[in-house]
């Protein structure tokens, strides 16, 4: 499965402490992320992401290319909810192209757990025959 994340930065330094977490499950995947954000996982977990540009200046839309296309299964996305952005609608193209592709999305750490656990137990399977 493929994975992907983004996060405000805000938002960065609790995704690190989630791929630290979950590190053992997430190696086991293909790991795609924008441009800060996936450094910022690789220095922690040392894990091998595939890095878009940063999401300000492109990121979010080779994401949203990939999830059209339907190379992506899951996308962990931590906004800022607080911080008005200037890209905001390369973030909503993202949001909706999960609806439309019927990508399961987490945008907290809450349903982020959630997610990886199913990943782990299979429940995402369904996404490899929806391919
Ligand atoms: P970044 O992009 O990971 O390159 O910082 C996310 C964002 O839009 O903040």
């Amino acid at each position: 499965m493929n994975i992907a994340f983004i996060a405000h930065d805000a938002k960065k330094k609790l995704m690190q402490n989630l791929c630290i977490a979950y590190r053992g499950i997430l190696a086991k995947h293909g790991l795609y992320a924008t441009g800060t954000t996936g450094r910022l996982i690789e220095e922690v977990t040392a894990l091998n992401i595939h890095k878009y540009l940063a999401g300000p200046i492109g990121g979010e839309e080779q994401l949203g290319a990939m999830i059209e296309q339907n190379q992506i299964d899951l996308v962990i996305f931590f906004r800022d909810p607080f911080g008005a952005r200037s890209n905001e609608p390369d973030i909503n193209k993202v949001i909706r192209l999960c609806d439309i592709h019927n990508v399961p999305l987490a945008t907290n750490i809450a349903s982020a757990e959630l997610l990886l656990k199913s990943l782990e137990r299979g429940d995402l399977e369904w996404r490899e025959m929806y391919r």
